[in-house]
């Protein structure tokens, strides 16, 4: 079995988005269960020289009775018991939201390695003024800048969560 990596956090900071850029080099579809969970999907890539499954934690279903909020922490559940790291995805141009906030907390108790990444970071200047350090405060150590839109630091974090492996 090759090790499970789940991307997880709230709507709209970039998954998919991140998904789809490290799936770009992928070698098999493993699963992809749309329904049963919410269409997460998997794929086997190569990353940083180790054979991975990545898993798109996608699923918020809007006007589901569950808020967003307990669908995200449902996802995050999940990936927790499922996987062997994860990456948390933020969005360093919204800045720090509750919902990062619940969903760091319970990935702090859970003990899962955790790779933070402060997504939308697409240029140095918005590196510099982007809410990028509020994202420690967390509590999941080092925040990794990434812009999955165009690549940027993907690889440099990537290299941290198959460390974690
Ligand atoms: P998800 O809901 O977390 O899966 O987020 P998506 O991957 O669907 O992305 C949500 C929105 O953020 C889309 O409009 C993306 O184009 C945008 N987005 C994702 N990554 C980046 C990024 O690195 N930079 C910028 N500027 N936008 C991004
Ligand atoms: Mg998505």
């Amino acid at each position: 079995m090759k090790p499970l990596v789940a991307i997880v956090g709230r709507p709209n900071v970039g998954k998919s988005t991140l998904f789809n850029r490290l799936a770009r080099r992928r070698i098999a579809l493993v699963e992809d269960i749309p329904g049963v969970t919410r269409d997460r999907h998997y794929w086997d890539v190569e990353c940083e020289g180790r054979f991975i499954t990545i898993i798109d934690t996608g699923g918020f279903v809007p006007g589901e009775k569950d808020s967003l909020l307990q669908q995200v922490r449902e996802q995050a559940q999940l990936a927790v018991e499922e996987c062997d790291a994860i990456v948390f995805v933020t969005d360093a141009r919204a800045g720090l939201t509750t919902a990062d906030q619940e969903v760091a907390a319970y990935l702090r108790q859970s003990g899962k390695p955790v790779v933070v990444a402060a997504n939308k970071l697409d240029s140095e200047s918005q590196l510099v003024q982007a809410h990028a350090s509020e994202f420690f405060r967390l509590g999941l150590g080092e925040v990794f800048p990434i812009s999955a839109e165009h690549g940027l630091g993907v690889g440099t974090m990537m290299e941290a969560v198959v460390g974690k492996l």
